[in-house]
């Protein structure tokens, strides 16, 4: 099996190395390949688009010519995994608190909606035990982390707490092949979400 991570801005070396945990753990050999354009996308099973800056992310998905492509792989059931600016990236609408619409570049390929800052400045990073339903407990790290306010259609919360100012907050959805989590599973170390990608490769 192999597993790509979109390599263009970001958190993808920690990310390798989750992947690679995560295969260990469910003893399945396998690569994880870093994936800089979109030759690449033809030899992997299941993608993951790490955290970072979701603009800048886009941007490049734009300049390296790749981000059609990516679309089209990912909603042709690619298992793919997007945490924090890649969750932005897959969700088909993204605000921010502060500035309202954002007009950046995105994937769009999964029906929910994130609010980019949702935590405000004096929260810009912090930790939660999150459960995840039907797998576990993870440690959550949300670093200036959007939230999802909005699912419709075939995505389900898979996780989620109610937060003061916002009111009810997904923290992992899925649809179909697609997991998007607002927190950074490869700072805390978790593996499950890794794991759970490599589920969908499988089934
Ligand atoms: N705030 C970033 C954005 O809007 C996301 C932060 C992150 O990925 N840790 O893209």
């Amino acid at each position: 099996m192999n597993i790509g991570i979109l390599a263009l801005q970001g958190d993808y070396i920690e990310h390798v190395e989750i992947a690679r945990k995560a295969l260990q753990a469910k003893n399945i050999s396998g690569e994880v390949v870093t994936v800089k354009d979109k030759s690449s996308l033809k030899s992997i099973d299941a993608i993951i688009i790490p955290g970072g800056e979701s603009t800048v992310i886009g941007r490049l998905l734009e300049k390296t010519n790749m981000i059609e492509d990516l679309r089209e792989t990912i909603a042709g059931g690619l298992p793919t995994l997007g945490t924090c600016a890649g969750a932005i990236l897959m969700a088909k609408k993204v605000r921010d608190k502060v500035v309202g619409e954002t007009r950046q570049p995105i994937l769009g390929v999964m029906s929910i909606g994130v609010l980019r800052n949702a935590f405000g400045r004096q929260r810009e990073s912090f930790e939660m035990d999150l459960d995840i339903r039907g797998y576990g407990r993870v440690r959550a790290a949300f670093i200036r982390a959007p939230a999802i306010v909005e699912l419709w259609g075939r995505a389900e919360e898979l996780s989620g707490f109610d937060y003061s100012e916002i009111g009810r907050v997904t923290a992992v959805a899925v649809e179909g092949s697609m997991i998007a989590s607002i927190f950074h599973p490869e700072i805390t170390g978790e593996t499950l979400l890794h794991e759970i990608l490599i589920d969908m490769v499988k089934r």
